[in-house]
């Protein structure tokens, strides 16, 4: 997708902090953190948003997961906390149409739910 910012600091045409990369999954520093740690997990294919993963994409998916389990022990917050945050539309203020993790911690993130 030649217009995905995302895909774009994938293929290393925008700076960015890199902080994993695999051949599935590339994660990176927030540029407007909203919490100490705030990174952000993305798959190195483009797909727009959870409303058009397929079957295909599942293992994928978990990878993220994975990548976040990690970054959360490397970030230092996995004891004291981290949330994981998948932002699908416009109603949930997804603004980069390119599926992402977000991986907050380093303080006490604000409940919305729960
Ligand atoms: P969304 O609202 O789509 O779930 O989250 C998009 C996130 O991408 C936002 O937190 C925003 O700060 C971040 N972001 C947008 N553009 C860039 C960029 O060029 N570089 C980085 N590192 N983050 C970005
Ligand atoms: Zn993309």
């Amino acid at each position: 997708m030649s217009d995905c910012i995302f895909c774009k600091i994938i293929e290393g045409s925008i700076p960015s902090v890199n902080v994993y990369r695999d051949e599935q999954v590339t994660a990176f520093r927030d540029v407007n953190p909203a919490a100490p740690t705030h990174i952000l997990i993305v798959p190195n294919k483009h797909i727009d948003s959870v409303n058009t993963l397929t079957n295909a994409d599942e293992q994928l998916i978990g990878r993220l997961f994975m990548a976040a389990q990690q970054l959360a022990a490397q970030e230092g917050v996995a004891e004291n906390g981290y949330r994981l945050i998948v932002n699908t539309g416009a109603d949930a203020g997804q603004t980069v149409f390119h599926v992402h993790l977000h991986l907050l911690g380093g303080k006490p993130i604000k409940h919305l739910i729960g």
